[in-house]
């Protein structure tokens, strides 16, 4: 009988998808930084970091590109990123692979963040005819005032290991059409989805033919790679996307060099279940924003106040479900919770469920689910904590698929705790009152930059601007106009008379 096949090792697997993607191997193999998947924790490539010598290097070939591609027209600019969403098409299924592999995601969120890439690509292309400014009313006779939109420079990208490729889709393809060039340092964690989406992104180029050298740049490495871009007065706008403490270091320095930020920093997402929710609904939508990516998500709804006339109906079915959900090897058919990313993500949830023991809460799940690859995989059980008051570690964004649960029974109230975080991302309400929908997302109701009605915190489509107010950063990127962070604007006035009457009627005769 012939022998059954073994399933391939991921390191294996990993090697295979790269060479098929474009990524050569001196750049996965023998270099410095290790990189271990989360899937079953072994270590699956060495990655060639970049020095700070060749990182400034990229930042210099950058700013050379951005003067030759401000000046392609703009339509012609969205080419590019037509081909660039033709190749990602082409590339979908193996790059969506590799982020189940890199990242631990399952595959329908591997392959929807790729997804995510092509829908961002389509959005600029449309844009990229659609950089529209405004012809203002003038006060003056015989003249016309207007606005102009200009490109601004080379576009730091900073992302995080959690979307490994869409947060830098959401820049680029943006900054691509706004006649920006784009150096982008991903997270030390996840290299490889970088360097297959920069081989990918080198086809959309081939293809497109005449580009400036360096027009997309990538420095691989840890933070103090990203520190060389932060640095560069070349650079007068970065993105960055990461935890609320490296907002904090980056920021101050942006602003130090009066540069222009997007921060996409952390989230404490929260939703408010009201007496005339659908029940049934609210508990998928629970599900899937609380566990899904293994609450890995900026976007992870963690905490949820219930109101008590349906505490007893909603909560109980939840723990069930939480007890139930299939935790896993993502590559296995059903899984639908895969591992945190490493040892530290799991020390934290730890420390945070530890926390809430003490305060008094009650605690189902969050232990560790063992025998899943080596001891450097860390998989979890979700943890669903049952907390007597909004207080202790609920006031802070843990990056693990915890949610705390609080009863309440006046609305101003559950708005208030809802409210009372430093994060500011996103939220929602499950309702079918109108008073209690519409409140929420007035000036009154959430201060998130999302507010939901009747679906999660986590999930966002492309065409809304996409990020959060307060300890979140501020930061817009994604759809709806937030292309204009991307841009200089320029207001001009032209007189085409023969008098030169001032604004204000100000008189000044020579
Ligand atoms: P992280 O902050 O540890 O790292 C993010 C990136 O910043 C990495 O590339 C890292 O090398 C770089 N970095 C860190 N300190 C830096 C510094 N001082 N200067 C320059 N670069 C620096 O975050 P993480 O663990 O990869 O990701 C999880 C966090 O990211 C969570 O807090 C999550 O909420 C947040 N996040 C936010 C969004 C959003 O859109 N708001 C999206 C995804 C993730």
């Amino acid at each position: 009988m012939p022998e059954a096949q073994a399933p391939l090792s991921v390191a294996t697997e990993i090697a295979q998808l790269l060479q098929r993607l474009g990524v050569p191997d001196a750049a996965h193999t023998g270099g410095e930084l290790t990189v271990r998947s989360p899937v079953t924790g072994e270590v699956v490539a060495q990655v060639r970091q970049t020095s700070t010598a060749e990182a400034t290097g990229t930042i210099g070939q950058a700013h050379e590109a951005f003067k030759a591609w401000r000046n392609v027209p703009a339509p012609r600019r969205g080419e590019l990123v037509r081909l660039l969403g033709e190749e990602l098409r082409a590339a979908k299924a193996d790059l969506g692979r590799l982020v189940t592999l890199e990242a631990g995601k399952i595959p329908t969120e591997g392959a929807g963040e790729v997804q995510e890439m092509i829908d961002i690509c389509d959005f600029a292309v449309g844009l990229s005819r659609q950089l529209y400014g405004l012809t203002l009313a003038t006060e003056r006779a015989e003249h016309r005032m207007m606005e102009t939109w200009h490109p601004l420079g080379v576009c730091g990208v900073i992302s995080a290991f959690n979307f490994p490729v869409a947060v830098w889709s959401w820049n680029a393809a943006l900054a691509l059409v706004c006649g920006d060039s784009v150096v982008w340092k991903p997270s030390e964690k996840t290299p490889l989805t970088a360097l297959a989406v920069h081989a990918i992104a080198q086809r959309a180029l081939a293809r497109f033919g005449g580009a400036p050298e360096g027009l997309l740049g990538l420095l691989l490495g840890q933070r103090d790679i990203g520190e060389v871009l932060v640095d560069d007065h070349r650079v007068p706008i970065l993105s960055a996307t990461g935890s609320t403490a490296m907002g904090r270091q980056v920021g101050p320095k942006l602003a130090a060099r009066f540069a222009r930020a997007i921060l996409e920093l952390g989230g404490n997402n929260a939703a408010i279940v009201t007496p005339s929710a659908d029940l049934d609904l609210t508990l998928r939508a629970i599900a899937f924003s609380a566990m899904g990516t293994a609450g890995q998500r900026c976007t992870t709804l963690r905490r949820l106040f219930v109101h008590d006339s349906v505490y007893d109906a909603l909560v109980p079915k939840l723990a069930k479900v939480y007890g139930n959900v299939q935790v896993g090897d993502p590559r296995e058919a059903g899984t639908l919770v895969g591992p945190l990313i490493d040892r530290a993500a799991f020390d934290g949830m730890q420390k945070a469920l530890g926390e809430s023991r003490e305060i008094g809460a009650t605690v189902h799940g969050g232990q560790r689910v063992e025998g899943i690859g080596t001891q450097d995989a860390f998989y979890v059980r979700p943890a669903l904590v049952e907390l007597k008051s909004h207080g202790g570690p609920v006031l802070r964004e843990t990056f693990a698929p915890i949610l705390y649960v609080v009863r309440y029974t006046s609305l101003d109230d559950a708005i208030e705790w809802h409210n009372a975080v430093g994060a500011g991302l996103s939220s929602s309400i499950f309702t079918l009152n109108v008073r209690e929908a519409e409140r929420f997302l007035s000036s009154a109701g959430s201060d998130c930059g999302i507010a939901n009605v009747n679906i999660g915190p986590s999930g966002a489509e492309i065409g809304g601007a996409f990020g959060g107010e307060k300890e979140t950063g501020g930061g817009r990127e994604a759809g709806s106009d937030s292309w204009k962070a991307y841009m200089r604007r320029a207001t001009n006035t032209i007189n085409y008379s023969t008098a030169l009457p001032l604004a204000q009627g100000v008189t000044f005769e020579i």
